[in-house]
């Protein structure tokens, strides 16, 4: 069916499937200079208001054709006019300007009268068009129930409504009433376009059905540590709530949504909407302009917190003013670097100012942040941990806690509830990718660096123009369009500073000021509430007859609960209880983990050579030794730092075979025995610096012995070389332990 949206012409029809009548009666005014003309129209007027009569009336039996009547009415004028230009001849004939203006109008009738029949030819070929499509249908209706179903489910009322209006006014009103607040010119921009490549084509936005999911409680087993994570950040809320506005600064941040430049932002269903991993996969009919022309925006949402809501983490709300730092996704990309850098720009901004900073205009002493759980936000990653600590320190916090949700549940983020609105500013919207002058060839390729930076610099400005004009619950946004530079990484601190301030663990950085006050002077109430300085880890609890103890089937504790029983000290094996210690996957790590990367986390790393690492992982039962590329391994942070200063004086090859077969027989000889009672990793840790210690001794009598003799070690080294392959195999520990023993004796 043809929809005449005012003065579109009937260039766009609706998506629905259903017959409509649109009865509207398009008016088109030609541009007459005649005076004559212009009295002849006035006398038409009264015909037209008694067709209009007419034609409402037929409306129900007849379909109405705008743009035929226009056609219709406009031939009637010109036959009129030329009517009066003969009898003007008549009265003075060999008026050359006359004849002139009668072959004018014929000419002009002419035309007329032909697009006229055009057009009635072309509404009959397209109505048969339509009936056939109609009975092939029926037929398919007929022959699958199912599909007819379906159908009728799709057909049925809503979108009876939607059809039965005939003017895009009517229809956003309609809209409106729905509940769908969407600007006359989105809704045009909905309608199917008649021409894909024209400039309404472009623009044209899809509309899918999408319900976004609410934080609901049967969401909770989606990851083993949803509920872990989830307590940690009640735990923050809960400080938050304590200690009040005047010493807290809560931060939300995201950033996993690029939006694209060059075409419409939001065709793809507005990305931004949703989630990486929720996002609804389309039929990609995207116009690409080129590879990676997108724009990144970081947000951060300033949370408010309320006072005097003491111990009730709903005093954590969710509005406050909103930071975006827009770059380009060609030339920079989203890093620890890059947070860090908008960490400081927001803590300048107007906006930011009463949540972020104290009246004598120090940041607030105590700040929290939750992220999403990227690997380049995440609060274990190294970088994310030294840009924190410079933050720390730059700012005299107290403490600076980073917390992540746990994978699959970042839509949690606080952050998300900013996104829906961004996103819908995006529709229709297209952000110029060559407003300085294309810089790609016909193949969509750079040829021109310079001018791609330029014309980035330009979208994102135009991007950075739009949110910024936003006011979201009440507060504004403020977005900035971000040159890609690179800072440094800070230096890490001494181990002891280190020791003294960091806790990590899988969710959740904490750093936090020490009690000696040479060191470090605190000026919140933090210390009150946490007289052991960390949050405390989260325990599960569980009523017994005549105790309380942990255990794994019990509950979280709140924080107060938790913080009054001090169950956490009663644990055997630990002078104090580990964050982690309920962490279901932490748990599990400890004896097997595959990561989300699919990669192997071993137990440990025993040996390192050229881009292999011998790794122990943990199977079921028993522990496997085997051999595995580097880049196959997701190797735990620590054992990476102590690896690291250690390959730095060692050769990727093995150099030293006496000190290597030690090694690894010791080590193979250890996990052995924590084959049979389970080891903690904190002790894994500290034998592993020493075996590292013992490497380093040996390798340094090694190395002043090989100036000496330099031939056998050569020799040494080109025999287990050949070994290797062979060792390869072997992946029962046993058989290796054989094979050492065999090596030995041979040595
Ligand atoms: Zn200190």
């Amino acid at each position: 069916m043809t929809w005449g949206v005012g003065g579109l012409d009937d260039d766009y029809i609706i998506a629905t499937s259903s017959t409509s009548k649109p009865a509207e009666k398009t008016q088109i005014i030609q541009p007459f200079s005649n005076i004559e003309k212009q009295k002849e129209d006035k006398i038409k007027t009264g015909n037209e208001s008694q067709e209009q009569c007419e034609n409402n009336n037929n409306a129900d039996k007849q379909r109405a054709k705008p743009s035929q009547e226009a056609l219709k009415n406009k031939i009637t004028l010109l036959e009129k006019n030329l009517n009066a230009l003969y009898s003007a001849r008549d009265t003075m004939p060999n008026c050359a300007e006359v004849d002139k203006q009668i072959i004018k109008l014929r000419e002009e009738l002419k035309t007329a009268k032909n697009t006229l029949n055009r057009k009635i030819q072309n509404a009959v070929a397209q109505k048969k068009h339509r009936d056939g499509m109609k009975r092939k249908l029926e037929d398919i209706c007929q022959e699958n129930p199912e599909i007819k179903r379906r159908l009728s489910l799709r057909d049925s009322e809503t979108n009876g409504i939607y059809s039965q209006r005939k003017t895009l006014d009517e229809l956003t009103q309609e809209l409106r009433k729905l509940g769908f607040d969407i600007s006359r010119s989105a809704t045009y921009l909905r309608l199917i376009s008649r021409k894909s490549n024209s400039t309404e084509g472009r623009r044209h936005v899809s509309t899918v059905p999408v319900r976004l999911i609410r934080a609901q409680t049967d969401h909770h087993k989606s990851h083993l540590d949803s509920k872990f994570a989830e307590t940690s950040i009640h735990y923050l809320e809960n400080i938050a709530s304590i200690l009040g506005p005047d010493q807290v600064f809560f931060l939300s941040q995201d950033d996993k949504a690029r939006v694209p430049i060059g075409v419409t932002a939001a065709n793809k269903q507005a990305p931004l909407l949703m989630h990486m991993e929720y996002r609804i996969k389309l039929p990609d009919h995207d116009w690409v302009i080129a590879e990676r022309h997108k724009l990144i925006p970081s947000v951060y949402a300033g949370i408010k917190v309320t006072s005097n809501m003491l111990g009730q983490p709903q005093a954590v709300g969710y509005s406050g003013p909103t930071f975006i730092a827009i770059r380009s996704g060609k030339h920079s990309s989203s890093t620890a670097n890059t947070h860090a850098q908008d960490f400081e720009t927001l803590l300048e901004l107007e906006e930011f100012r009463p949540l972020a900073k104290t009246d004598h205009g120090l940041v607030k002493p105590v700040v929290i942040m939750t992220v999403d759980g990227g690997p380049d936000e995440n609060p274990r990653y190294q970088k994310v941990i030294g840009f924190a600590i410079q933050h720390f320190k730059r700012h005299d916090l107290d403490a600076l806690f980073i917390a992540t949700n746990a994978p699959g549940r970042s839509a949690y983020n606080r952050v998300e509830r900013r996104m829906a609105p961004l996103s819908r500013e995006l529709a229709g919207l297209i952000l110029p990718h060559d407003h300085f002058g294309s810089h790609l060839d016909e193949r969509g390729i750079t040829i021109d660096e310079q001018l791609e930076r330029y014309n980035f610099e330009f979208a994102g400005n135009v991007l950075a123009e739009v949110w910024s004009s936003m006011e979201i619950d009440g507060y504004n946004v403020t977005a900035k369009y971000v040159e890609a530079d690179e800072q440094d990484v800070p230096e890490f601190p001494d181990i002891k500073w280190y020791s003294e301030h960091v806790r990590e663990s899988q969710y959740l950085l904490q750093i936090v000021k020490c009690k000696n006050t040479e060191c470090c002077r605190p000026r919140s109430g933090l210390f009150r509430l946490l007289d052991n300085r960390f949050l405390p880890p989260p325990a599960k609890v569980k009523q017994t007859v005549d105790d309380l103890v942990l255990d794994e089937g019990g509950q979280f504790l709140d924080l107060p609960v938790n913080l009054a029983l001090r169950l956490s000290t009663t644990l055997k094996d630990f002078l104090q209880m580990p964050y982690d210690y309920f962490c279901p996957t932490v748990k599990l790590r400890l004896s097997s983990r595959t990561c989300k990367t699919g990669k192997v986390r071993p137990v440990r790393v025993a040996a390192r050579r050229a881009n292999e690492l011998m790794c122990i992982i943990q199977n079921l039962e028993h522990q496997d030794v085997e051999w595995l590329d580097e880049s196959d391994v997701d190797i735990p942070k620590s054992d990476e730092s102590e690896q690291t200063h250690n390959t730095e004086q060692q050769s990727n090859v093995i150099d030293n075979l006496e000190s290597w077969i030690q090694v690894s027989s010791t080590s193979l000889n250890l996990s052995l025995e924590t084959s049979t009672k389970r080891k903690q990793a904190q002790d894994l840790r500290q034998e592993f610096m020493e075996l590292e210690k013992k490497k380093l001794d040996l390798l340094q009598i090694k190395l002043s012995q090989s100036t000496e003799r330099q031939e056998p070690d050569c020799e040494d080294l080109l025999f287990f070389k050949s070994l290797l392959p062979y060792m390869k195999e072997l992946s029962s520990m046993q058989k290796l332990i054989a094979l050492e023993t065999k090596l030995q004796t041979l040595l």
